[in-house]
């Protein structure tokens, strides 16, 4: 039971990689809020995600408003509140991908990205790191960010800078959030198979080649994720703050 007594915050937990960090942090004992869009179907899976915690004894609510909003974070803060009266650890999740080439990116793409990925995830964590000071004994601070931040992508032009971004605002607030205890750092997924690049992988050749890429000879899970998110959020990393920790099957060192 390495989150006992603590309440998380998780944004876009209804599916992928949040979902099973929800699942993982509510079985090592945490109370979870379960962050979404709001859309039918947002709230129609986070529901889900609510019963299936509850069916081995856990505590979740689910809160559901767009991540691109910047009062989202402060939606969130109070949900956890009210519920179970603290934050303690704020994971920021939520995130888009619509492949798109450079030359001609529509600019509402461009934004939608940018505001979902991280003008909002900057609000949010700023919502959250002052909950955790008022509080007054610290928290930790997980962006979910991506192997992407360290390299490109031609038809992610869009979306990896938001999540060099991401990586770049742990750094930031693990300096400025040290003084009240406030732990942040970052994990770096590489090929990870859920929605957000279902289309992309429906190609069977990208398939393959993504597989062959990956020293460890397949694509993660979303589960694969979980537990590092878990260890970040957890005393077990006492002392690591503005780190970075790559999940991606060793596919960041295969140059070849
Ligand atoms: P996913 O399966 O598509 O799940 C996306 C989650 O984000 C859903 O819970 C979704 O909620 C939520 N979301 C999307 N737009 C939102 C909005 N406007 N407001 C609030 N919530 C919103 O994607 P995933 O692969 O798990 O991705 C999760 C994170 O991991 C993303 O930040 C992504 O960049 C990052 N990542 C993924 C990979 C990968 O290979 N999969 C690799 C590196 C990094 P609804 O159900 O309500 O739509």
């Amino acid at each position: 039971m390495l989150l006992a007594g603590k309440t998380v915050i998780i944004t876009g937990a209804s599916r992928g990689i949040g979902r099973a960090a929800a699942k993982e942090c509510a079985r090592q004992g945490a109370r979870v809020v379960i962050g979404h869009s709001g859309s039918e179907q947002g709230t129609e899976a986070a529901r889900s995600l609510i019963e299936e915690i509850a069916a081995f004894d856990g505590q979740a609510i689910e809160v559901g408003s767009d991540a691109a909003d910047p009062d989202t974070g402060d939606r969130l803060v109070a949900g956890a509140v009210n519920a179970f009266g603290s934050v303690d650890v704020f994971v920021n999740n939520a995130g888009i991908c619509p492949f798109h080439s450079f030359l001609d990116m529509p600019r509402e793409v461009y934004l939608k990205t940018v505001n979902t990925n991280l003008n909002g995830a900057y609000f949010a964590v700023q919502a959250a790191a002052n909950q955790m000071k008022n509080q007054g004994k610290g928290g930790a601070i997980i962006a979910v960010s991506s192997i992407s931040a360290l390299v490109g992508g031609g038809m992610q032009t869009h979306y990896t800078p938001t999540k060099a971004g991401l990586h770049s605002l742990m750094q930031s607030c693990a300096i400025a959030l040290g003084p009240y205890g406030i732990r942040c750092n970052s994990v770096l997924p590489g090929t990870i198979a859920t929605d957000i690049n279902k289309d992309d992988l429906a190609d069977e050749e990208k398939l393959a080649y993504m597989t062959s890429r990956t020293p460890l000879g397949r694509l993660g899970e979303p589960d694969d994720v979980a537990g590092p998110i878990v260890f970040l959020a957890s005393d077990m990393a006492k002392y690591v703050t503005g780190a970075s920790l790559l999940v991606d099957g060793g596919l960041f060192v295969n140059l070849q």
